[in-house]
């Protein structure tokens, strides 16, 4: 029964997270909030915005102009849903204070992959939630790690730092220097180190496979940000099973 609602309650915020990569403003926060088609405008009705479920039942079309919707939506809502049932899954299924607490990260994080994936940003407000949320976490229940998340944070955050420099911003961006700091304190050492070094690993894997295929060369942008942050997800789901020696 708990993996059912948590399922449904990952399928309630990947609807929400769709609305929050698309509509966020970098500026203004969160457009608007009832959706609409975004070719006709038409006001959706609450059974065409189920996640998932809507899609499968309107092929794929808006009811009223029949314009496709794109397949992002329904791949968000079931990325959020399937990483919160393997979290819980993994991490024990009762509900605590760290379990809602690691699903909230999980959540900045999915948000910061698809962002990126999708725009090349990586909005300063989820970051900045993600610390926030971190912090507060970490001060009233985990004091004895702090440090270890700062120190990690400003280590990582600190070489991405200089590579942004060096590089004059053409190899990473500098939201990959505060999203290397989100990690190091979010994770702490080694998981930190384990999902920058595995992303790193994936982006080099992801650019040659996108250059074999002619769609990619060597000055092609790629969402390094997406790398670290769904490696970081990973990293948190299996924190207890990696073996770092395999790694590092
Ligand atoms: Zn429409």
């Amino acid at each position: 029964m708990a993996f059912i609602f948590i399922f449904i309650m990952g399928l309630v915020f990947g609807s929400f997270m769709s609305v929050i990569v698309f509509r966020l403003d970098v500026k203004e926060g969160i457009v608007s909030g009832r959706s609409e088609c975004r070719k006709c405008f038409a006001k959706l009705k609450w059974h065409d915005l189920i996640p998932v479920f809507s899609f499968i039942w309107l092929k794929g079309k808006c009811r009223y102009c029949k314009d496709k919707i794109s397949f992002i939506y329904p791949v968000m809502e079931m990325a959020v849903a399937g990483s919160f049932v393997l979290y819980s899954l993994v991490n024990g299924p009762f509900i605590s204070s760290e379990l809602i607490y690691g699903l909230i990260i999980i959540f900045i994080f999915l948000i910061l992959t698809f962002f990126d994936y999708l725009f090349y940003i990586l909005p300063d407000k989820i970051i900045l939630t993600g610390l926030g949320t971190a912090f507060l976490y970490t001060s009233i229940f985990h004091r004895e790690i702090i440090l270890n998340g700062l120190f990690t944070g400003l280590g990582l955050a600190g070489f991405f730092g200089i590579i942004f420099l060096v590089s004059h911003g053409e190899w990473i961006g500098f939201g990959d220097v505060k999203l290397a700091f989100l990690v190091g304190f979010v994770l702490g050492y080694p998981l930190a180190l384990f999902s920058i070094v595995s992303a790193v690993w994936i982006g080099a894997i992801w650019g040659m496979a996108m250059m074999a295929r002619g769609k990619a060369n060597l000055k092609t942008a790629l969402p390094f940000g997406s790398f670290i942050s769904a490696m970081a997800i990973l990293a948190l789901i299996f924190k207890d099973y990696v073996n770092f020696n395999f790694f590092l």
